[in-house]
């Protein structure tokens, strides 16, 4: 698969993002909540890089793409709130069996905590459904973290409250 073909598809997969060094090695996703940035168009952006209190992200260059420091990423998922382009997550496979991913929602309704939803992948396919374990709202977006299988940590990348 091309490195550009996410430009074709409109969808970047994991190999892409692998190739990109925006996946973090295994050892730190083990360890912990930590951050995917899928940004992989030399855009423009660097909201991220400030919002970030532990200084994670980096951009040598504004039209260049974000670097992280997995080993200072805490996981809290204030980027996520931030990134206009949607494109910032969190997972959380430290735990057996079960994997958390934090996702962007600036949908209506709002889920609750407990809360069952509809888990996307990046193309809107239904995965299943997660458990809503956390929620806060930064910068006029929701930053909701759902509790789902442990094979959909790097597929689940939003979520649909289904009324
Ligand atoms: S999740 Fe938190 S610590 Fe990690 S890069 Fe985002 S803002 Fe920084
Ligand atoms: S804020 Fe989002 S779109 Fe902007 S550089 Fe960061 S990840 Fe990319």
């Amino acid at each position: 698969m091309s490195i550009q073909s996410f430009r074709s598809t409109g969808m970047i997969s994991i190999e892409e993002l692998r190739k990109l060094k925006l996946i973090p090695p295994e050892e730190r996703l083990k360890k912990g909540p930590v951050v995917i940035v899928e940004c992989p168009e030399k855009i423009p952006c660097n909201i991220c890089v400030d919002a970030c209190p532990q200084n994670a992200i980096t951009i040598k260059n504004i039209n260049e793409l974000p670097e992280i420091d997995w080993n200072k990423c805490t996981g809290c998922g204030t980027c996520v709130a931030y990134c206009p382009g949607l494109a910032i997550f969190v997972v959380d496979i430290s735990k057996p069996n079960k994997a958390y991913v934090t996702v962007p929602h600036e949908f209506l309704p709002v889920p609750k905590l407990g809360d069952e939803v509809t888990v996307l992948s990046r193309d809107g396919t239904k995965l299943g459904k997660g458990k809503v374990v956390k929620i806060f709202e930064r910068n006029r977006t929701w930053v909701i973290t759902v509790e789902v299988p442990r094979e959909f940590a790097m597929e689940v990348r939003a979520i649909w409250v289904e009324k």
